[in-house]
């Protein structure tokens, strides 16, 4: 598998190395030039869920895992564990760490047709989500890609995000990065499973920043550009149609 190293933004101060490719040309680039979004780059190629075409949609199962689970072979989330209380007092439980991570993955699906759909009945994930059993940082993503993608763009083929479960984690945004805020860490990383690199751009804020600033909390315009190029137009931006639509999906 190959595999993509995303350094967790929030946390560590240096700036993935591999990740500073584009992948698409012309339309793509007036975008960039435009709004300063990244996407990931493995081997020359970008990186998506679903048909590799741009604007094409997809649909991403996801799990909190309910084990532990080793990950051999993966460059980051090797090991993992399930989410649990954070250790900070009035900081969320288990359960108020997927809550929001849930909610920061719906703020993706209000900017570009991306899904996530909990895997059911035993079903693969395509993505995991948990706790690092060895912590380090504040959170990364782990990106792999179908072996030997033909075309310019590669298909994700497996995700995985993971928390240090040592930090002081809190659900309130409030502003400090020492206490890291879960939804705005989540989203941050998801943005890297969906297809999108660090961006930095003076006076632009954007999700995909690599520093931990704590200002923004959803995708703002270059980030949604991104997402768009990737998987196209959001069909719906209401959260219960949204939900709805999965259900459908789901059938
Ligand atoms: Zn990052």
């Amino acid at each position: 598998m190959q595999s993509v190293v995303v350094r967790a933004c929030a946390c560590v101060v240096s700036i993935c190395l591999i990740c500073t490719g584009y992948g698409f040309s012309a339309a793509a680039g007036d975008n960039l030039a435009a709004t300063g979004f990244r996407l990931l780059s493995l081997n020359d190629k970008s990186t998506k869920w679903g048909e590799p075409a741009a604007g094409k949609g997809a649909v991403i199962r996801y799990a909190f895992i309910a084990a532990s689970l080793d990950r051999p072979g993966s460059r980051n989330c090797r090991t993992m564990e399930p989410l649990r209380a954070s250790p900070r007092p009035d900081g969320p439980t288990a359960d108020g760490f997927q809550h929001e991570i849930r909610r920061a993955m719906e703020s993706w699906e209000r900017v570009a047709d991306v899904r996530f759909v909990p895997a059911r009945g035993g079903e693969p994930a395509d993505l995991v989500i948990g706790f690092q059993r060895k912590p380090r940082g504040i959170a990364y993503a782990d990106v792999q890609s179908v072996p030997l993608s033909l075309g310019a763009i590669a298909t994700t083929s497996h995700a995985a995000i993971c928390l240090n479960p040592n930090l002081p984690w809190e659900s309130n945004f409030d502003g400090n990065p020492a206490t890291p805020d879960v939804r705005y860490v989540a989203a941050h990383e998801i943005g890297h499973v969906l297809g999108l690199d660090h961006s930095r751009r003076r006076g632009e804020a954007t999700l995909m920043d690599f520093r931990n600033s704590e200002t923004i909390r959803v995708p703002q315009p270059g980030d949604a550009a991104g997402a768009v190029l990737l998987y196209g137009e959001p069909l719906l931006k209401d959260t219960r149609a949204s939900a709805a639509h999965i259900s459908k999906l789901s059938e």
